[in-house]
This record gives C-alpha cells, structure tokens and sequence, in this order.
C-alpha cells in the first residue's frame, strides 16, 4: 500500500495495539530504529522508535502474545483449546475440547471431556519441587498484623491431612460438603481437600443467617458441614457454630459437623456428630492419594448473589473450570516478561463465599504456584486505612477489590491512604459492577500513584472467571469500560429480538460460544439452567447484563438488563446516570431505578446517599439534576432524587435495585426474597424517608 513517509514517534502501548507486534519487537529491542508498518487499517506508516525500555517491551511481549493466541483460536478453536490445556497437569491429557451445545436438541456444556486431572494435585502437588518453600497463603487476621503464612509444602500437608479426615468420616467421591467457614487458610484447606477425594464442595459465605445456610445445605444436599466456633469481623464475634447448630434444626441432612477453633469462644458440641478440627486432623495421616477425576466431574456448586432473585446453585466442573482460573490469573495478573509469578503478592479481597474468591483467591493463584493473600477482616477496621495499611506492611504488588470497597473507602477521604507507602504495588483489579469513572480515577491516583494499569474485569458466578477484562500492558484502557474480551470468547450484542448489531451499538450481552469456566448446570434443575441462560435469545447464552459498543470495540457494561429504564422510549442503562451523580462531590453513591410516570411511561428515580457528615438540600438536588443534565442530557434528568443514609446491598455489596424499583413504584410490600441482603434495617429506614423526597 502507501506508505505514509513523514515519520512519526510512537510509543510502545501505542505499537502494543497494532498488529505486526513481532516485527516491531525485533527492530526495536533495545536499538530504536526506523521501519515501516500498518496499523491495522492497510494505511502504512513510517516509523521511528527510541530504544526501549524494559517496560515496555515487556509490553509488547505480552501484546504479542495475546494476538497470538486470538489468532492460533481463530485457526483452529479446539486446537488452541487443547494447546492451553498444557498449563495443567492431566493424568490422562484430552483428545477433544468443547463439545458444547447451546441448542435445545443437543443441549449440553462439555469441554475436554475424556480428560482426567485431580484439581489439589494442580494446586499443590505439582509445585512442591520447584516452590515446596514459598509461601502459598499469606494468612491476614482481623486484627492488623495477625498473621501467618503456608509454604506450598505445609499446604499440601494440611489438605492430604483434611481429605483424610473427610475419608473417615465416610465422605466420598461426589457427595456435598457445606463449609460456613471465616476467611482462614483452613477454608482454602478444606476446599482443596474437597477437590483431592472428590467431594463436592459448596461455600456459604460465613455472614449468611442460619436460615440461609439451610436453604443452601438442603438444596445441594449436603452430608457435612464445615466451620468454626466464631469467625471475628470488624472487632465482633460472628458465632458460626451456633448459627450452624440453628441450620441444622431444618437442614436434617448433614450427619457430620467439622469445627476449627478460631477464638476459642464457647460453643456446645453434639455427641456423635460434631468432631474438633485440630483433633481430628492430628490424628489423620500426611499422605493421600488423589482421586482421578474426569474432567466434567463436579468440583463445586456457589449460589449466586441474589441480587435477581433467588440464589441459583450454580455448579462448575473440574477441567473447564480449573483452566479457565488458571488461564485468566495468568493473563490479568500474570508476572511481568521475565519475572516469576511468586515475585509478585497477589490481594484479592473478596470472600471465598463468593465466585471470586474461589477463582482469584484459592484456585487461580494456586495452580499459578502464586502468592496469595487470605484477609479476614473488613475495610474500615480498625479504620478505613487497613486494606492500605495492610497493602503496605505485606509487600502487596497486585490489587484486587470491588467498585463498591473502592466507592466506600473513598468516601472517607485520602488522609486514609496518604500515611501508607503503596509502591509496592504495580498492578489493581476491580470486579462485581460497573466502576464508575470517578472512582476509577481515584482508585488509579491515590492507590496506583497514576501509574499502576487498572484491570477492570466482567464476569459472573455462571463464567467461572473473567471473560472481558483488558490485559495489562496489552490493552489501553478507558475509566468503567472492561474493555475486550478474553482470547476465545465470544461476546456480541442483540437487540430484543435476538439481531445481531454491529458496530457501535447497545444491547444484551451475550455469548455466542461456550468458553472452558462456564457453568455446566443449575444443581437439581437442568431445565431452570437452560430456561434462564438459554430460551432468551437461542442459540446465545444471555448474561442478563446489557453493554454498549463504543466507536473503538469496547465494551461498558450498562448494567442489568432488568434494571434498565425507558424514559419516553430512550432506554437507559443504569450504570451512566449512577456515575454522572457519582461525580459530584457530595455523593457518595447513587442507585438509579425507574417509576410509574404518567407522561414518559416510566421516569428516574434516584436514591442518592451523601459523603460522611453531609446532608441533603433542595438546592444539592437541583445541582444534581443539572449535573445530570449536563453528563448525559435533559432525557435522564432525575424525577425524584431522595436523599438516603444507606442502599440495600447484597452480601457481596452490590446494590439490589429491585428493592429499590419496587418502593418507587410505591409497592413496599412486595418486596421479596431479601435473604441475601447485607443490612435489612436498610429497607425499613428507605420507606421512612419516602414521604420527603420531591
Ligand atoms: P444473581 O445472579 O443471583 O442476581 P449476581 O448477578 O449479583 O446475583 P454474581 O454472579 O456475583 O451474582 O455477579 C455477576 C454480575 O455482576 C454480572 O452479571 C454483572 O451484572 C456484575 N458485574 C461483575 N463484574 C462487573 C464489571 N467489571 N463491570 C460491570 N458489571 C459487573
Ligand atoms: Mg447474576
């Protein structure tokens, strides 16, 4: 083609999104020079480079590496597919890769499905020559400083002693083990030891009621629970023994409760039933052999949130699942060109109740032969300072939290990270909702010191692990977009009717593909799997989560599609009217939901909760309003803005619009399940304060 002679200056990220990334790595490695290529475009370019530095060539490597592996997928998907399987350790490698089906007729998710692996061998086993003595958990206690931390050899013990405590107690292959446990290296043990016999393991998160622990164990039909006698969070005693003696009044069931001293606080104990933790374990030998699982056995089932509605059990197998962790750890926050993964120490915050903390806290690190943090304790104690404090004092390198966390510890001002030295870390994560561009800019200021790349990564219970998420240093990124998808998946957006659309465009999100991580059933309820994910837009998986495509191919989550609003036939998703009020500085944080209006069928309304210490006006609302005028326009103007002292959240701290639609639609009383919400006074103190707003 033509070639465009007048020079120009380049720099590497720049070059990381064109295509001959190779060709420039080999000119310019550091020499610098002068060369020609295209952008993508089939316009050609002259190009002078300076020499670069080891940063950016390392980013380039990764670029290329990452087109690499989008091309050899588009060559030939389950070639690719087995080629990526080598990252783990199989007894017997696969012969096939996906044999998925989102049909109706033929109707199944199946990946490498004459494979067999043991998913504790993968986590431990296999890096006990080379990492036996490296730290695999960094253990952080509630209280600062509290702490120890398990080398990959004292882990592999701990997990072999437990898998044959497990044995003894007449748990096999296949059956459902409950664990209600605090965030301590023995819930990693016990889900990995799960993984070494078999078992099916189901997390609860350890601040679910009893009443919720027993519609998790009765759905999946647990045998035995695990826990401890109390779990502490914030300073308090959460008594999770107790609350699972409650459980169990209903969940009749579980024959065996296994229970580790944490604080040593009182607890009663069945004869017959409840055994000691230490007790038992000490008495267990150090050596078990692992079971030899198919790839497409069960390793767990995970409620989702319940933001929607009712938890569905969401059940993940061992191949796909185990490759899909391993695989995104590596790509999101995999060790920089040259260095080893354990140089870096990885803090995921989230709860191993959640499918975060399964993927990015136990089994993506892990099978890396990763250092990874365990923190049992929450943000804002002793003060908003910790999750900095901590960051600091550890060594962190990579950061891994929620928008919600980041919103929240903003809102108590920047005297809280200033004292802490954070420039250890080079790398930060968000996860659980769309992050709102403020947030984003402060997360990236004043935790990433400007420099450090943001890794904003969508993703579900259902997906296993991230599936759009920019590859630091491979992907430039724009403030509450996730960017593009992972190599091998396969996102698009529809309209109503299921049409494709092209180009800049929003829609539904779905997937036209199957990927490796993606759940293969709803436990006891295959017909509700393919009824939710399936029947909307055949032939897809829908997410329930709408995007918009912008100019460049990024995609930004809009938020759920459920949630979304029609406002005189506009629709609206609700993440960009939440951020716009997010701007000002007053806000802490907005929820946007629809109402009744008689003119534009439906209008918006804000519930709007304020920065520490401020209150409402008439005069804030009408800065608001016009705010919001300005950042999107006069159509997503609020109708009614109240201003509210907390937003009913789930455990997880995402905030459950449907909650906040049905008091705006001036139905109170239809409110629903709100099992799983974090703070249920929330609801109580929102319709108080309903009579007020205008
Ligand atoms: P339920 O399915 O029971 O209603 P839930 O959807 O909240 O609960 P999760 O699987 O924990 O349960 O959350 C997945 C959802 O979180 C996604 O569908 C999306 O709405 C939101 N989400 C996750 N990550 C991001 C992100 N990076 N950007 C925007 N939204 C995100
Ligand atoms: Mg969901």
């Amino acid at each position: 083609g033509t070639i465009d002679t007048t020079p120009v200056y380049i720099g590497a990220g720049q070059f990381a999104a064109w295509k001959h990334t190779q060709l420039i790595l080999d000119v310019v490695e550091g020499r610098g020079g002068m060369f020609s290529l295209d952008n993508g475009t089939g316009r050609r370019f002259l190009v002078r480079s300076r020499a670069y530095d080891e940063g950016e060539i390392a980013m380039l490597h990764r670029a290329d590496r990452l087109r690499a592996m989008q091309a050899a997928h588009d060559r030939d998907a389950d070639g690719f597919w087995l080629a990526e399987a080598r990252r783990l350790d199989w007894s017997v490698f696969p012969t096939r890769a996906d044999e998925s089906s989102f049909d109706k007729r033929d109707f199944g998710i199946r990946w490498f499905a004459d494979g067999e692996l043991n998913v504790s061998v993968n986590c431990l086993d296999r890096h006990l020559e080379a990492r036996g003595d490296q730290p695999a958990i960094v253990f952080e206690g509630d209280e600062p400083g509290e702490g120890r931390s398990l080398t990959y050899r004292a882990l592999h013990r701990e997990v072999c002693r437990f898998a044959n405590v497990l044995k003894a107690n007449g748990i096999a292959k296949g059956d459902r083990v409950a664990l209600y446990m605090p965030m301590v290296p023995e819930a990693a043990i016990a889900m990995l030891a799960c993984a070494r016999i078999g078992a099916v393991h189901s997390v609860v998160f350890g601040g679910f009621s009893p009443e919720s622990l027993a519609d998790r164990i009765i759905d999946c039909g647990a045998t035995f629970v695990v826990t401890a006698d109390e779990g502490t969070r914030g300073g308090k005693r959460i008594p999770l023994k107790a609350n699972v003696d409650c459980a169990l009044e209903r969940a009749s069931g579980v024959r065996s409760v296994i229970v580790m001293r944490r604080t040593g606080g009182p607890v009663s104990m069945r004869e017959g039933r409840d055994i000691w933790w230490e007790e038992a374990c000490a008495a267990a030998p150090d050596d078990c052999a692992p079971e030899a699982m198919h790839a497409e056995d069960p390793l767990f089932i995970l409620y989702t949130s319940g933001s929607t509605g009712k938890p569905k059990g969401v059940l993940h197998t061992t191949g796909g699942y185990l490759l899909w962790s391993t695989l995104t750890y590596d790509l999101l926050f995999g060790p920089e060109h040259g260095r080893d993964v354990s140089d870096d120490l990885f803090w995921c915050t989230a709860d191993i109740g959640w499918i975060t903390g399964h993927s990015y806290v136990v089994y993506g690190p892990l099978s890396n032969g990763a250092r990874t943090v365990m923190f049992d304790g929450v943000p804002n104690y002793p003060d908003p300072g910790r999750l900095w404090e901590t960051s600091a004092r550890l060594g962190v390198t990579i950061f891994y939290t929620a928008p919600t966390a980041i919103r929240a510890l903003m809102r108590e001002g920047d005297r809280w990270v200033t004292p802490h030295d954070l420039s250890s870390i080079r790398l930060l994560g968000t996860v659980g909702e769309p992050i709102n561009p403020e947030a984003w800019d402060w997360y990236h200021e004043r935790i990433g010191r400007g420099e450090c790349p943001i890794v904003d990564t969508w993703w579900q219970t259902e997906t296993g692990g991230a599936l759009i998420a920019p590859v630091p240093g491979a992907t430039a990124t724009k403030p509450g977009s996730a960017t593009f998808p992972l190599p091998g998946v396969s996102p698009e957006l529809v309209d109503g009717e299921g049409q494709a659309l092209a180009g800049a465009a929003e829609g539904n999100l779905v997937l036209t593909r199957s990927w490796p991580g993606q759940m293969r059933t709803v436990f006891g309820d295959h017909e509700r799997f393919f009824q939710t994910y399936f029947s909307t837009f055949p032939g897809t998986y829908f997410t329930g989560d709408g995007a918009r495509r912008d100019a460049d191919g990024y995609f930004w989550i809009t938020g759920r599609v459920d949630d979304v609003i029609n406002v005189s036939g506009h629709r609206m998703g609700t993440a960009e009217v939440e951020s716009a009020l997010d701007m000002h500085k007053l806000v802490s944080e907005a929820a946007v939901v629809g109402m009744p209006h008689d003119v534009k069928g439906q209008g918006i309304y804000a519930f709007v909760m304020l920065n520490a210490g401020e209150e409402g006006s008439e005069a804030l609302r009408k800065e608001l309003r016009s705010l919001v005028r300005k950042e999107i326009g006069p159509i997503a103007t609020p109708d009614v803005i109240q201003f509210v002292p907390g937003l009913p959240k789930t455990r997880s701290g995402k905030i459950m619009r449907r909650i906040l639609r049905k008091l705006a639609e001036g139905q109170a009383d239809q409110i629903g399940d709100i099992s799983t919400l974090a703070d249920p006074m929330v609801v109580q103190q929102l319709r108080e304060g309903m009579s007020e707003p205008s």
